[in-house]
């Protein structure tokens, strides 16, 4: 009988799973493996901080992010003091998923099939297909953390709204990065505003040391993909580089608004829906819902309260709601039309702007520190979007 088995052995479930070995529970943790999941794999200093990555997991340290616009214009953010991390999810998930295991939780491989209980004992297992003899097999257990990605079946198994996520149609080719040249620098994410690539979110050149992440993604189901990364690699001089990979994925872009089903489930980061609008973040939230659900297990099982499953919504919300709240009306605001992209653009040039952002993203903080700044930034961003500033082109 396991304390907890936690299903995906992602960013989120190895977390989780590790801290609760930490803690002293029973874990098993399951993972189908076999798939590098496709990811841009870009990672803020923060996460490092909090949960103890080295730079030996880093394929390339960027410091500079540039914005480009609809007509091609750019802006160049200088990232002071500090560096983006990129780590290469073929490499990061199997370093994440053996800290567990040397913590002290047990790892399975194999598919998450479904979930039978025993009411009159008072017990549940999961079901999973072992991915060696293709068998039907039972882990007992108390209590559950569904951490199996976007398109969860554990959430759509046991949440209300678990099958209802809208999602980003995420597509990226994994290229041999050509040497530094007019257009490719191995040090600078660019990040594409255009509605030729992307009509509603955007496109990305992300360095990955001796490879590249060229991508896009979507909500328009009848973009197709493929050809929107081909533009954008025309676009960025990459049409030649070798193409070494090709793959999809979906991005959860809003919390579900219950993660647990108030009895012995709870879901965790892309499963309950948690990536950053306007950015598609979801690495450290990944890595933070996995903590907290960790804590609301430990919690349940201490006390013998379900209730306390809640925990795990509540402490995330209680941090980071007002970021995903901002980001969300920035994307509602920005990423409809070339004309507010372009504006959206013009807006970075704005050093305010470029510190609050970044302060964001680097540390999870939305700062308070220069009130001036916020008022003229919300002045400049109503300006912005009621079309009172003519472009002024660089
Ligand atoms: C193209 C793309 C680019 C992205 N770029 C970035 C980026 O640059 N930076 C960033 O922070 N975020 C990025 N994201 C988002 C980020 O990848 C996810 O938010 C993050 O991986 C979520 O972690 P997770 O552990 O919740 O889920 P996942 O990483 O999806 O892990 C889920 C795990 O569950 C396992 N699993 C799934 N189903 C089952 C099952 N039925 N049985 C057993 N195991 C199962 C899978 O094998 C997997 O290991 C990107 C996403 C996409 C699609």
């Amino acid at each position: 009988m396991y304390d907890v088995v936690v299903v995906g052995g992602g960013p989120c479930g190895a977390t989780a799973a590790e801290d609760l070995a930490r803690s002293g529970y029973k874990v098993a943790m399951l993972d189908r493996e076999g798939r590098i999941k496709p990811c841009g794999g870009a990672i803020p200093p923060r996460l490092m901080q909090d949960f103890d990555i080295g730079e030996d997991q880093l394929v390339a340290k960027v410091n500079t992010a540039r914005m480009i616009s609809p007509t091609g214009r750019h802006v160049d953010i200088p990232i002071e003091n500090g560096f983006v991390g990129m780590v290469d999810r073929k490499d990061f998930d199997p370093f994440l998923r053996d800290r567990a295991v040397n913590a002290g939780a047990q790892k399975f491989t194999g598919t998450y099939v479904r979930i039978e209980r025993d009411t009159a004992k008072n017990s549940r297992s999961i079901i999973y297909r072992d991915k060696e003899s293709g068998e039907e097999r039972a882990l007992e257990t108390k209590l559950i953390i569904g951490a199996d990605g976007a398109n969860s079946r554990v959430a759509r198994d046991e949440i209300p709204g678990g099958d209802k996520v809208p999602l980003v149609f995420a597509y990226h080719e994994i290229i041999a990065a050509p040497e530094k040249n007019d257009v490719y620098d191995p040090v600078r994410c660019d990040v594409i505003y255009d509605g030729a690539i992307s009509p509603d979110f955007y496109g990305w050149v992300f360095p990955h040391g001796g490879t590249t992440s060229v991508g896009m993604g979507t909500y328009v189901q009848s973009v197709n993909l493929k050809e929107a990364t081909a533009a954008l690699r025309e676009a960025s001089g990459l049409t030649n580089c070798e193409t070494l990979r090709k793959e999809g994925a979906p991005i959860p872009l809003k919390p579900l608004n219950k993660w647990d089903n108030g009895n012995d489930v709870l879901v965790a980061g892309d499963a309950a829906g948690v990536v950053a609008p306007s950015s598609g973040e979801g690495i450290y939230y990944a890595m933070i819902c996995g903590r907290h659900a960790a804590t609301a297990c430990a919690a349940a099982l201490k006390t013998g309260k379900i209730k306390n499953l809640t925990l795990a919504r509540k402490l995330f919300m209680k941090e980071h709601k007002m970021v995903f709240r901002v980001l969300g009306q920035m994307q509602d605001a920005y990423y409809k039309s070339d004309s507010r992209r372009e504006r959206f653009v013009s807006l970075c040039h704005d050093v305010d702007v470029q510190k609050l952002t970044f302060e964001a993203y680097m540390n999870k903080k939305l700062v308070k520190a220069r009130p001036m700044a916020h008022l003229k930034i919300g002045f400049k961003n109503a300006r912005h979007l009621l079309g009172l500033v003519r472009e002024t082109h660089v």
